[in-house]
């Protein structure tokens, strides 16, 4: 075991090592026009000792709504899903009861529109039964509960820092900017926690952070280019010199702490393009601020927006 004097040999000027793991995902996709207005890229940051809390906190509210095993996956779970309200008083049925009657409905609709040829119909109705399949035991109440408790639980670790750039496609200008959405965004998102990293150290203590990422093949190799790029020239506002090796990334199917920074990507774009609050404000807590402050997250549009990302990111008056 390495004795406290070797890792001092690595820092002469400090006494204690910090390591934060930010994990990211995104919402909304960047090309235009695509199928949303705004695109948001969120890192979600906790110190490494606190994994195992966040993910245990994590796993006891999952497993009182019968998903241990399931991904978070907020979207999806908050969908209506059209059987439900087909089934008579679904909601007094017992969870096991509420699972076969659905089974039944969507088998009986695979095989209704596989006669009508339709096959384009055909394979988006299974993709939408595969990703809801884990919650359907579950009313829309009981599910919009379960996203509820979890925003909250996030919401009250003080120890968590919120990190995130909200691009309206129509407001950006890649000419402008020289860059693309989804490079502005991760250029800004891993700008701020760094600079996190750097304002939270003192003389006895040094910070480094690692980026964990959901794995998405387009982004995977761009996002290992630019974060080269970034370590050996900076970012354009600051250089990289506290946030440790390339992304990993990981699958979000089986990273609870990745399907968090998806609640926090997914509330952020429904706040700001249907003022929907009720992820938001109690995720929004948890956005890195330098005082009263909001400088981790950018809502990157029009000067006169007045939602509430823009209004914590203005200066005070
Ligand atoms: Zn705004």
């Amino acid at each position: 075991m390495p004795s406290t004097s070797i890792w001092r040999s690595f820092s002469k000027s400090s006494d204690a090592f910090f390591m934060y793991l930010c994990y990211l995902d995104e919402s909304g996709v960047p090309e235009v026009p695509g199928n949303s207005s705004h695109f948001v890229l969120a890192g979600l940051a906790i110190p490494v000792e606190r994994w195992r809390e966040a993910d245990s906190r994590i796993a006891t509210v999952m497993e009182r709504y019968g998903l241990e095993n399931a991904e978070l996956h907020t979207a999806w779970i908050l969908r209506k899903y059209i059987e439900q309200t087909r089934i008579d008083r679904f909601e007094s049925l017992s969870q096991n009861s509420r699972r076969s009657e659905v089974i039944r409905l969507r088998t009986a609709e695979v095989y209704r529109v596989r006669k009508l040829g339709d096959a384009k119909r055909n394979s988006e109705l299974k993709k939408n039964y595969k990703k809801t399949e884990p919650y359907i035991h579950l009313t829309f109440g009981e599910r919009r509960q379960l996203v509820q408790e979890i925003a909250q639980l996030v919401g009250r670790w003080n120890w968590a820092r919120l990190f995130a750039e909200c691009i309206d496609k129509a407001h950006f200008d890649p000419v402008r900017a020289q860059r693309s959405i989804g490079e502005q965004a991760f250029e800004q998102v891993i700008s701020r926690f760094e600079q996190f990293l750097e304002n939270t150290e003192a003389a006895d203590r040094q910070n480094f952070g690692l980026l964990i990422h959901d794995n998405n093949q387009t982004v995977a190799a761009k996002h290992t280019q630019l974060m080269r790029h970034f370590h050996s020239q900076g970012t354009l506002w600051t250089h990289i010199t506290r946030i440790m090796e390339t992304p990993l990334f990981v699958g979000s199917d089986l990273t609870r702490m990745v399907q968090i920074a998806d609640m926090c990507a997914y509330s952020l774009r429904r706040y700001i393009e249907n003022g929907e609050v009720d992820l938001f404000e109690p995720l929004f807590q948890r956005a890195d601020r330098i005082r009263q402050k909001v400088v981790g997250v950018r809502h990157f549009t029009a000067a006169t927006c007045a939602c509430q990302v823009c209004a914590a990111h203005r200066p005070l008056s």
